[in-house]
């Protein structure tokens, strides 16, 4: 590890604890950038040179937060991709039916947002068909994308999840914003790593009493005109999923 890294981490963790110095150290070695040479069954970013990236939000519905997001993409008119953990889909149906009628896209983050790999076979699937079932209930819409919690998965938990009509989506652009590491920060990070296809994932809720998203949402309203600036175009993760070259390869058939 560099100096000039082994610094910064130092000054995180005098001035904003171990949670920030973990999320900096984490955003260094981004496990995610090398997902794409990992497995192609998971989706992480779409290959293609056209200027088009996917905004995503992890762990809501919120109540204070998730409004107050839909808000600020209402006036920057862009849709984003909701992954929506069930048992808060299930405390605030109308919030979720609010994110499909403002024509956002909807995936599944689990019901109880446990880590994926340690869970048995039948909970699994418990945790995913649970959640599209209230999904449905509170949306009309039928969820087909699945994002881990934490974005943790083996080769058994991505069986059970296509087992369930669900297809494994990760990210390429991932600004640790619940380690809450200053607006600035969640900003640079995610104007630095993005490139076309790219799928930026944040956090509109989270699985504590305590969570505040304020940090990521004066962040978003920052980073959606400087990459609108920079040429890029928003759509949802499906649109996303449709620009990338290998899925069209497999679409049309071709080699
Ligand atoms: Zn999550």
């Amino acid at each position: 590890m560099g100096r000039r890294v082994w610094n910064k981490l130092l000054s995180l963790w005098e001035k904003h604890g171990w949670q920030s110095m973990l999320g900096h150290l984490s955003h260094t070695l981004a496990p995610e950038r090398l997902g794409p040479s990992l497995t192609e069954r998971i989706f992480w970013r779409a290959d293609t040179d056209e200027p088009v990236v996917a905004l995503s939000f992890d762990d809501g519905p919120h109540p204070t937060f998730t409004p107050r997001l839909l808000d600020i993409l209402a006036k920057h008119k862009v849709p984003a991709t909701f992954f929506l953990i069930g048992r808060y889909v299930k405390k605030h149906p109308h919030i979720a039916e609010r994110i499909a009628a403002d024509r956002h896209e909807i995936g599944n983050h689990t019901y109880h947002h446990r880590i994926m790999p340690l869970l048995p076979g039948r909970m699994l699937e418990h945790e995913i068909r649970t959640t599209h079932q209230l999904i449905l209930d509170a949306t009309g819409r039928e969820a087909q994308l699945l994002r881990p919690p934490m974005g943790l998965f083996t080769r058994r938990t991505v069986d059970v999840t296509e087992a369930c009509g669900y297809k494994t989506v990760v990210g390429d652009v991932y600004p640790r914003d619940p380690n809450l590491p200053g607006t600035e920060r969640i900003v640079r990070r995610v104007l630095r790593r993005t490139r076309p296809g790219s799928l930026i994932i944040l956090h509109d809720g989270g699985n504590t009493r305590m969570v505040d998203r304020s940090q990521t949402l004066t962040a978003v309203d920052r980073i959606i005109p400087e990459l609108k600036r920079r040429g890029y175009r928003f759509v949802t993760l499906s649109k996303l999923i449709e620009k990338d070259k290998l899925s069209e390869s497999i679409a049309t058939g071709d080699s």
